[in-house]
């Protein structure tokens, strides 16, 4: 299996090194260059299987080498053992035709840990064999960072450097990251919002220099191999509602469009997935870009979901990619423009693309809220805010196609955001008892100017150490 970059100029890689490598060196991102297609046969024999197999069948193919099928099956078998709940992944029945995902179990509460986890497994594994070391950076809304930080708490082989929006993430989020005492975990608060953060790591991987001296390898939702074990749950809940007998859509709360990219891949590779809808905070740029066909930077206004507060929506790239028929010229083009001034038209033929594929809806504060309050009245369950966005554009669509069975990612669980949670219903989510010690535990992080100098510096300082 091998990787060709989004933008057309970069190495092809094999699995291994494109997921030690993250970012391109042209500044595109991986993808494979034919995506495996499984048959009607094989999708229907996943009905019934437990999480782990169905992410054995759905992943394989695409490791190629870089693992056996047997020593694959054990990183899987450990990526997940420590999740909160049997099922891994529980599908719940919100209403009639309405589907709830919850992807919050696993050890830092939201659905970053699927891929995080299992991208710790195979990180150690891969390091162990070949005895190198490497620098992970990573910029964060709240969740990849603390998902990164503890998949790699402790290993050895890796320093990992997450930076995240001084002041702009929720207080278990943080301290999911501050309170991590091992030595070679690195919290940095960064004066600025997630796309500051998100700069300042493409800028160091952008600089071959410094990323050849310390090694770097990026695990932000640009890594590959965290698409790919994102996949896997699309697959584990299509076939729980009948496919591939049957379609399915799926609504997913959207930031930097990874989680939402690895349900087309599923699609690619044969689940019957009739859209996949976009659902977006009033940070709605993706929602602007299907309606008006350009992409078109306007700032970033803070939300009760902030890990969907982005503008710069890295795995759009990876959409676009497929959307103009794989030529790699033309995303870098458009790439350029938007760095430029800002914004890209797409064509029309990019559009038709996008439209069979994706719808979009967005959700402002008060839907969010409301969402909240209405399922938690209607089913008992509480959302976080961010699978109350899915949630309510779910609605809107399902009212348009009532026939498809509906599936809406839940990617944190309620007590991440508790104050958004009280606030709209009452009710103060608790922290589940693995973790109920959260606040009493002493913090760690390094306060950061928007300045790349001074990070390459302090990067620098701390791995010699
Ligand atoms: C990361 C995140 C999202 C957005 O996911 P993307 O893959 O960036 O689109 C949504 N909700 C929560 C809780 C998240 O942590």
């Amino acid at each position: 299996m091998s990787y060709i970059s989004t933008r057309g100029a970069a190495p092809e890689l094999d699995f291994e090194a494109t997921m030690l490598t993250g970012l391109a060196r042209d500044g595109g991102l991986y993808v494979p260059r034919a995506v495996p297609v499984m048959t009607h046969d094989q999708i229907a024999a996943l009905a019934g299987k437990s999480y782990e197999d169905v992410a054995l069948a759905v992943m394989h193919p695409f490791i190629g080498e870089a693992f056996s099928q047997t020593a694959f099956r054990e990183l899987i078998a450990r990526a997940y053992a420590d999740f909160g709940h049997p099922a891994r992944a529980p599908l719940k029945q919100l209403a009639p035709g309405h589907f709830l995902l919850e992807l919050f179990h696993g050890p830092t509460l939201a659905f970053k840990d699927f891929a995080m986890q299992l991208i710790g497994q195979m990180f150690q594994a891969a390091l162990a064999r070949s005895g190198q070391r490497v620098t992970i950076v990573g910029a964060t809304s709240g969740d990849t960072g603390s998902a990164a930080i503890e998949a790699f708490r402790g290993l050895a082989n890796v320093d990992v450097f997450i930076l995240f929006p001084h002041g702009r993430v929720s207080d278990v989020q943080r301290r999911q990251m501050t309170t991590p005492s091992e030595a070679n975990v690195h919290a940095l608060a960064v004066d600025g919002d997630f796309d500051t953060c998100q700069a300042l790591v493409k800028a160091m991987f952008n600089d071959h220099a410094f990323r050849d001296e310390v090694a770097l390898a990026g695990v932000n939702s640009i890594n590959w191999a965290r698409v790919l074990a994102q996949v896997v749950y699309f697959f584990f809940a299509g076939v729980a509602l009948g496919a591939p007998h049957r379609k399915v859509s799926f609504t997913v709360p959207t930031g930097n469009f990874g989680d939402i990219f690895a349900g087309f891949i599923a699609r690619e590779m044969g689940l019957p997935i009739a859209r996949l809808v976009i659902a977006t905070n009033r940070n709605d740029i993706l929602h602007r870009c299907m309606e008006t066909a350009t992409y078109e930077r306007q700032g970033v206004a803070p939300t009760i979901s902030p890990s969907m507060d982005i503008e710069v929506s890295s795995n759009f790239e990876r959409a676009l990619f497929w959307a103009h028929g794989q030529d790699g010229a033309a995303v870098a083009a458009l790439m350029g423009e938007l760095a430029q001034g800002g914004a890209f038209h797409l064509s029309e033929n990019a559009m038709a693309h996008l439209r069979g594929v994706y719808a979009s809806g967005r959700c402002d504060e008060a839907q969010t809220a409301a969402a909240i309050a209405a399922t938690l009245a209607e089913t008992g369950e509480l959302l976080c805010p961010h699978s109350a966005v899915g949630v309510h554009v779910a609605e809107t669509h399902l009212a348009r196609d009532p026939a498809t069975p509906m599936v809406t990612l839940a990617t944190a669980h309620p007590a991440k955001f508790p104050d958004a949670v009280e606030a709209a219903t009452g009710q103060r989510p608790g922290l589940p008892p693995r973790m109920a010690d959260l606040f009493d535990r002493p913090e760690r992080m390094t306060r950061l100017p928007d300045d790349l100098a001074t990070l390459q510096a302090l990067i620098r300082e701390r791995i010699a150490a």
